[in-house]
């Protein structure tokens, strides 16, 4: 008996479809960007092809979320291994306390210590990130800063815009500024981590700037670094603070006076570099300071 039609192509284009599939999978098999083992699709946490929309922490647990955004780049197992920020944590610089029994308050450095206080109080407001900079996050960023793998400047974005709505949407902030590179280290990388990932959040053009749906806009050029500064790695806390200082300026690319700004990096460590971009903002006559990172040492 003849085979009919529709069943019969149905068959021959699944098989070739299986067929190209297992051929790309052979010659490109997927790579854990933590691990470096290969991905079998049985292991991987998600089939399904890299995100393109929006995603949001709404409803959704930030395990779930990450899984949903990394699950292209990640093992089974390295997915599991992410670490959130998890409550309570400093109200202030959001580093996690140890005693998961008590309320959110502020952490002993941000009450007592005056490195944290700008000429006229406090630098930033709050500070947030999308996990601790351990483990598979940790991983992930050396990953994409220094080995390469520009790809994952997408999905860290996409990650990094779902914690903005999450924390700063209704803020109602003026510019979205990222921590710059010095020109020599970024010849020296070939391409700036922040902006990679800012690059893939939901932008809109309008008159030669680049804005949100809630008004809020991308000052990419608003910080400049003055100052090459050795590599934070392997600086204590105060040698950290002295290496960053009066590294920063404000261009004038837009004005700061009386803005609300929301300073982005891919690591909050001891904060002093953050510190010291709020100090240059406050400096400017910024009203209000956040700060948002990819990830943050505990
Ligand atoms: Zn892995
Ligand atoms: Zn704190």
């Amino acid at each position: 008996m003849p085979l009919s039609g529709t069943w019969a192509e149905g068959l021959i284009s699944k098989l070739f479809r299986d067929i190209a599939r297992g051929i790309a999978s052979g010659l490109f098999p997927d790579i854990c960007m933590s691990c470096n083992e290969w991905i079998e699709p049985d292991r991987c946490g998600v089939d399904e092809p890299a995100p393109t929309g929006r995603f949001s922490l709404e409803g959704e647990t930030p395990e779930r979320l990450f899984k949903a955004v990394m699950g292209r780049h990640l093992c089974r197992m390295c997915l599991d291994a992410y670490a959130p920020v998890s409550p309570p944590f400093c109200t202030r610089c959001g580093v996690q306390f140890r005693s998961r029994a008590v309320e959110g308050h502020l952490c002993g450095r941000c009450i007592t210590k005056p490195v944290h206080q700008g000429v006229s109080g406090e630098t930033f407001i709050s500070a947030r990130a999308c996990g601790q900079y351990s483990g598979t996050l940790k991983n992930t960023v050396h990953a994409y800063k220094y080995l390469g793998k520009y790809g994952l400047g997408r999905p860290l974005g996409t990650l990094l815009h779902a914690y903005y709505v999450k924390h700063f949407a209704e803020k109602d902030i003026d510019w979205v500024v990222p921590v710059p590179l010095h020109r020599k280290k970024l010849v020296a990388r070939g391409f700036d981590q922040v902006t990679g990932m800012l690059r893939h959040w939901p932008w809109t053009s309008a008159n030669g700037s680049r804005f949100l749906d809630n008004g809020t806009a991308l000052a990419e050029n608003l910080l400049q670094r003055v100052k090459h500064t050795d590599t934070q790695t392997g600086l204590d806390r105060k040698q950290r603070g002295a290496n960053v200082k009066n590294a920063f300026a404000v261009t004038g690319a837009v004005p700061v006076k009386r803005k609300r700004v929301l300073i982005v990096d891919d690591v909050y460590t001891t904060g002093a570099t953050l510190e010291e971009c709020a100090r240059a903002l406050q400096r400017a006559g910024a009203s209000e300071i956040y700060v948002l990172t990819l990830a943050r040492a505990m």
